[in-house]
C-alpha cells in the first residue's frame, strides 16, 4: 500500500458519477469548478470518472473544470474501461484514446477494468482487456491498473488469482453492506487482505441511503453525538486499514465543505457510534428497502427509457417516510416509460451491480402506483 502513499493526498476522493445538472441536463460547470477549487485547496487530489457517467459528460466536465485549469501534477485522475462501451478487442484502444481526449490528459493515473462481475468477466477476458491495460501501462499512458468489482468474495478470489497484476481493487463498502448477501463487503475486503491489495471504496453512504434515513434511525445516530449520518458513515469506512481512498459523489459545495471538515483528519468513531451503527443497520434491514444505489448503470440500455432508480426511490421513500407526502411516481416517470412499460428484456439485470431483480420490482411498483 505504501506504493500509493506519495501519489494520494488523504483518503477522500472526488467521485464524478453524481454531479449537479442544470435545467438542460448539462453538468453545472460553474458549481463544478467551485467544488474542484475547494477540494484541491483543502489538500486532496483524487478524481474518479468513467466514460459511462452522464454519457461522457463527466469526462468533459473534468476537462473543463479540472485538467484545463490545473497543472497535471496537482491531481490524480482515475478512469475506467467499461464493458458496455466496446464490442470487440479492436474497439478498446480507440475508446481509451477517446477517454484521454475527453478528459484533456495524455495519461491516467489509475485505469480500472470497470464493474467486474461474473456476467462480464468472460467478455473482458475474450477481448484481452487485462492484457491491453497492461500494455497501456508499459507505454506510460496508465500509471496503475486495477478493477472495480461487484460480485462475491469467491469470485473476487478467482479474479485476483488469475490476475495478480492488478494493483488495486475498488469495492463497495459501507456499514450496511458488510454481510449483505448481494454485496458481502466484508468478505470482499477479507479477500483483498488475502491477496494483499489496497482498497478503493465506493458507495460509502450507499448512494445517499445512509444519509436519508428513517426518523428512528436518524434519532439513534444523533444520540451517539459523534457527527452527522454522512460523517459517521464515511469515518466508519476510513477506519478500515486496507482502505486507501473513499469515493464520495458530492454534487454541491455545501456537501463538499461538510465532508472536507472531517475527512481532512478522520477520527475513529466512538464506541457509542459503533453501537448506534449496529442498531441502525438492523432497523434499516427490517424495512426491506430496495437496495438500489442510484448508479443509473441500468438506464442507458433500457429500450423503454424507464427511470428505474427513480421508481425504486419512490418505493423506498414510501417505506421510510410513510407519513410524508412522497408519492412522486408521476414526476419520476414523466419523461420516460412507466414501470408497467417494462418488456422484461432483462438488460438492466445483467448490468445492475447490486444484482437486483429489477423486472419483478417494477411489476410490484406498477401494481402499487398505476392501478
Ligand atoms: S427489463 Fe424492463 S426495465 Fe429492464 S431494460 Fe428491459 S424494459 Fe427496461
Ligand atoms: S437498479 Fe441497479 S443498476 Fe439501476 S440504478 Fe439501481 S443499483 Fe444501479
Amino acid at each position: 500500500m505504501e506504493r500509493f502513499s506519495d501519489l494520494l493526498k488523504g483518503k477522500f476522493a472526488f467521485g464524478c458519477m453524481r454531479m449537479q445538472l442544470d435545467a438542460n441536463g448539462e453538468v453545472d460547470l460553474c458549481n463544478f469548478r467551485e467544488m474542484v477549487d475547494r477540494y484541491l485547496a483543502a489538500g486532496f487530489n483524487y478524481f474518479d470518472t468513467a466514460h459511462v457517467y452522464y454519457e461522457g459528460k463527466s469526462e468533459i466536465a473534468l476537462r473543463e473544470g479540472l485538467t484545463s485549469r490545473y497543472p497535471r501534477e496537482r491531481y490524480v485522475l482515475t478512469n475506467k474501461l467499461t464493458s458496455s462501451c466496446f464490442e470487440k478487442e479492436e474497439d478498446i484502444l480507440p475508446l481509451f484514446q477517446t477517454q484521454l481526449d475527453a478528459c484533456g490528459v495524455d495519461y491516467f493515473d489509475f485505469y480500472l477494468i470497470h464493474s467486474v462481475l461474473e456476467g462480464n468477466y468472460q467478455k473482458y477476458t475474450d477481448c484481452h482487456a487485462f492484457e491491453i491495460v497492461q500494455e497501456l501501462k508499459k507505454q506510460g499512458k496508465v500509471k496503475h491498473v486495477g478493477m472495480s468489482f461487484h460480485d462475491s468474495p469467491e469470485f473476487l478470489d478467482r479474479v485476483l488469482t488469475e490476475h495478480p497484476e492488478l494493483e488495486v481493487v475498488q469495492i463497495q463498502y459501507n456499514y450496511l453492506d458488510l454481510d449483505d448477501p448481494n454485496v458481502q463487503s466484508q468478505g470482499c475486503m477479507d479477500v483483498l487482505k488475502k491477496h494483499d491489495k489496497p482498497a478503493l471504496v465506493m458507495e460509502p453512504i450507499k448512494g445517499g441511503g445512509l444519509v436519508f434515513l428513517p426518523d428512528a434511525a436518524l434519532e439513534r445516530l444523533e444520540a451517539a453525538h459523534d457527527g452527522s449520518p454522512a460523517e459517521i458513515a464515511l469515518r466508519f469506512v476510513a477506519e478500515q486499514d486496507r482502505v486507501v481512498m473513499i469515493l464520495s459523489g458530492m454534487n454541491n459545495v455545501a456537501q463538499m465543505e461538510e465532508n472536507i471538515a472531517f475527512m481532512k483528519d478522520p477520527k475513529p468513531l466512538s464506541e457509542e457510534a459503533h453501537r448506534a451503527i449496529g442498531e441502525v443497520r438492523e432497523m434499516i434491514r427490517a424495512l426491506k428497502l430496495v437496495a438500489c444505489t442510484g448508479c443509473r448503470y441500468c438506464t442507458d440500455g433500457c429500450p423503454m427509457q424507464i427511470n428505474i432508480p427513480g421508481v425504486f426511490r419512490c418505493i423506498n421513500d414510501g417505506i421510510k417516510f410513510p407519513n410524508r407526502p412522497t408519492n412522486h411516481y408521476g414526476w419520476v416517470t414523466k419523461n420516460g416509460g412507466k414501470a408497467s412499460d417494462c418488456i422484461e428484456c432483462g438488460q438492466c439485470e445483467d448490468i445492475c451491480p447490486q444484482h437486483l431483480p429489477i423486472r419483478e420490482l417494477l411489476k410490484q411498483a406498477a401494481k402499487r402506483y398505476e392501478s
